[in-house]
């Protein structure tokens, strides 16, 4: 009797012993275990709406292509500044007034094609939660802001258009990046609370650790902000917005809401690590080349196509505002063709901030069932040709990898009460 109690207490003990000198962690089992955690319809439906954006790049394309041409090809663009020019004799103003006539009657042709994939299509997944009349309210929230924005930007770049007739690629390359950084540091402060509110995040079980987390990687942030993306869709998402003095690290009330605070603490690692790796700047010194890229571009194929076209389409030089919708479909056609670079770039710097966020949340299977929940609008495991041509983030399948291969390093480390969620 007495043997046996001893032999137990033995036993015992030297279970937890057993257990830590168990066979190493299997990466490959333990992602293949998650990505099963989909349902067959899920999986279908999440493959289903990825793919159908595939084609709608096609679409797009071609559909802005058609409108670019006719606008010129029926003389459209050329009577919107006949008109302007008989209003007024200054040249700004003529370019504005063209501005507003080609705002509005894009909104319109474009309406179609804005109502099939902002809101028609976004419901056939279930992923939206507007219906037609606020969704339309926010439509013309967003044609307000083009209404003040393409005009000052038309007029800035018709401008350096007019007085460089030689270098004004160059010009129109240096306006459009004033544009952007301009964008870039108004966007948290005056544009994003035109469509949604942010408040900073009450929850002191979810705000104290992301601002635990962002101490110590150094982020100067002293509130994380939440904003009511629920208002139009059920996706989870967070992100980090602004410039120099107006950087803010957000999270949508989905992600609050739907997730568990190891999964949340994985989002906002990854969150920290794009303000921590500096993206924002390395986006725009990349975005610089790509824009002087475009506006070289310009420079060969606007006046080929000019010489080629322009009597029959009215339009008359590099100056002329009727000429727009041709500089429209050039880029649009150089943009295009860049599009698996652009997402490429995009999701490099998406691994980079998931590899820091993974070490600063260290929450790897809060990562993974984060990496699931994501499938819901993205693919969760494609073919290596389609992750470069079409992904500007990593696949699930990438994620919940890294994320596995970082636990199997870091065994001793994970606290396992905190992992998966569901
Ligand atoms: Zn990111």
């Amino acid at each position: 009797m007495k043997h046996r109690v001893v032999w137990a207490l033995i036993l015992l003990s030297l279970a937890p012993l057993a257990a830590s000198a168990q066979e190493p962690f299997d990466v490959a089992a333990a992602t293949d275990a998650y990505l099963s955690q989909l349902s067959p319809e899920q999986k279908a439906s999440s493959d289903a709406y990825f793919e159908g954006g595939y084609w709608l790049i096609l679409w797009v394309f071609l559909y802005g292509a058609v409108e670019m041409w006719l606008l010129l090809g029926l003389g459209w663009s050329a009577r919107m500044r006949d008109l302007a020019e008989r209003v007024t004799s200054k040249a700004p103003l003529r370019t504005a007034l063209y501005a507003v006539q080609f705002v509005l009657l894009t909104a319109v042709l474009d309406f179609p094609l804005t109502w099939y994939t902002g809101f028609f299509r976004e419901h056939q997944y279930e992923l939206a939660n507007q219906t037609f009349g606020p969704w339309f309210g926010q439509q013309m929230i967003g044609l307000g802001l083009g209404l003040v924005v393409v005009p000052l930007l038309l007029m800035a770049l018709y401008g350096v258009f007019r007085r460089a007739p030689q270098t004004w690629w160059l010009w129109g390359s240096a306006v459009m990046m004033a544009f952007l950084v301009i964008g870039m540091l108004l966007a948290p402060v005056y544009i994003s609370p035109l469509f949604n509110t942010y408040t900073p995040v009450e929850r002191p079980d979810v705000r104290d650790p992301v601002l635990e987390m962002a101490r110590a990687n150094g982020v100067p942030v002293d509130n994380v902000y939440v904003f009511d993306a629920s208002v139009q869709s059920t996706r989870i998402s967070a992100n980090v917005s602004g410039i120099l003095g107006t950087m803010r690290v957000s999270l949508n009330d989905n992600l609050l809401n739907r997730t568990s605070v190891p999964e949340i603490k994985a989002v906002m690692g990854h969150e920290l690590g794009h303000y921590v790796l500096n993206h924002a700047y390395e986006g725009l010194m990349f975005f610089t080349l790509v824009i002087l890229g475009a506006f070289g571009f310009l420079r060969f194929t606007y006046d080929w196509a000019l010489a080629r076209w322009g009597d029959g389409w009215g339009v008359r030089g590099i100056a002329d505002p009727a000429g727009l919708p041709l500089l429209i479909l050039l880029m649009s056609i150089y943009g295009f063709a860049l599009t698996p670079v652009l997402n490429t770039y995009i999701r490099v710097n998406e691994a980079e901030a998931d590899i820091f966020g993974l070490n600063a949340a260290r929450e790897p299977d809060g990562f993974a069932t984060t990496a699931l929940k994501l499938s819901e609008y993205r693919k969760l495991n494609p073919g290596p040709i389609e992750e470069f041509l079409f992904f500007d983030h990593p696949s699930g399948r990438a994620r919940i990898q890294m994320a596995m291969q970082w636990k199997a390093e870091h065994l001793d480390e994970v606290d396992e009460s905190g992992g998966a969620a569901e």
